[in-house]
Order: structure tokens, then C-alpha cells, then sequence
């Protein structure tokens, strides 16, 4: 259950963390899952780490179980112990009207039973639909592509002491982060 005053940072995977693809980049993946060649954003594993010592944390991705199980067991440090990692299966099903096909979004307040608030929940994504009843508790990343040289993670640990601050996570200054992304 929560500690008072503790908050939960749950960090989306695809995009945000890693990049998968089918075809190698010019060089090798940092995992495999074949068919899936997958790189590891820079800093993703500091990131969680750097994040635990200071905050609760769980990973929260729209991929399948077998997927999510192997790329979490890559990211976390052996010290680092989730609150949850969770997959397409704690996902909501929607319909998409452009695409006729179903995404997977993301109900925050599913955390609840954990006993964290709404107040006390931020998650780091790059798919402002998976989070789009919830934009107020999220901070929305560039996608990662597999690049090899990127600093939006590195960039991002140094907004700790912004999450830090607020009593409820809603009232964070996102602009300020978009601002700074020069966007
Ligand atoms: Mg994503």
C-alpha cells in the first residue's frame, strides 16, 4: 500500500523506454525477442533506478505478457522492485473511429487498489491516447525511434524534484516541460 505523501511514477515501455522493431538498425539490438529486434533508449534503466529511490514505481505497457515480462526483467536493476509491471491484459479496449481497428488505454485510477489517488499517480508515456482521460497526470515524452544518441530520459530525471514538490501530481507544471523540450 502507499506510504502518505509517497507517489507512484509508472513508466509506459514502447516508445517511451524502448524501441521494437522487426528489421536491425545499423547495429545490434539490445534485446531479442524474435522476430523483434528491440534498443533500449539511453538512460532507460538509470531512469527507473534514479526514480525508485525517490518515488514508487511500475511499469504499465499496452504489449503482450510474454513481451512485457522479458523487457521489464532487461530494464530493472536487481535492486529495483516494481509495484507492478503490467501489460495489454490490465489495458481498456477501445474502438478507434479513424483507424477501425482497437487501441489500449490506460485507466489510472485502476491504481487505486494499490491505495495511491489520482493526486499521488504520474506515468511517463509518449501516446497521449493511451492516457487521454488522465492528461493531467502525465508527462508526455518525445518517441524514441531507436536512436542511438538521445538525452530526453537524462533530461527527465532532472524533473524529480518538480514531482518531488507537489502535493498533487495534477497540478505539476507540464508546460513547463514542454517548454523546455523547445517545442
Ligand atoms: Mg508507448
Amino acid at each position: 500500500m502507499a506510504k502518505p505523501g509517497n507517489k507512484l511514477v509508472i513508466f509506459d515501455l514502447d516508445e517511451t523506454l524502448i524501441h521494437a522493431r522487426t528489421a536491425q538498425l545499423d547495429r545490434p539490438a539490445d534485446i531479442n525477442i524474435a522476430p523483434l529486434h528491440i534498443y533500449v533508449r539511453p538512460f532507460a534503466s538509470d531512469l527507473i533506478s534514479r526514480a525508485a529511490q525517490r518515488f514508487t514505481v511500475a511499469i504499465w505497457s499496452a504489449g503482450s505478457p510474454r513481451y512485457v515480462e522479458v523487457i521489464s526483467e532487461h530494464l530493472l536493476a536487481a535492486k529495483v522492485e516494481p509495484l507492478f509491471v503490467w501489460d495489454r491484459e490490465r489495458c481498456s479496449k477501445k474502438s478507434s473511429f479513424f483507424s477501425f481497428s482497437e487501441i489500449f488505454t490506460k485507466d489510472l485510477t485502476m491504481v487505486e487498489e494499490f491505495g495511491f489517488g489520482l493526486e499521488s499517480v504520474l506515468i511517463i508515456e509518449d501516446d497521449p491516447v493511451k492516457i487521454a482521460d488522465f492528461k493531467d497526470n502525465a508527462i508526455i515524452v518525445r518517441q524514441y525511434l531507436g536512436e542511438a544518441e538521445d538525452s530526453e530520459l537524462e533530461r527527465l530525471s532532472s524533473y524529480f524534484d518538480a514531482i518531488d514538490a507537489v502535493s498533487d501530481i495534477r497540478d505539476l507544471d507540464k508546460n513547463l516541460w514542454c517548454f523546455e523540450k523547445g517545442k
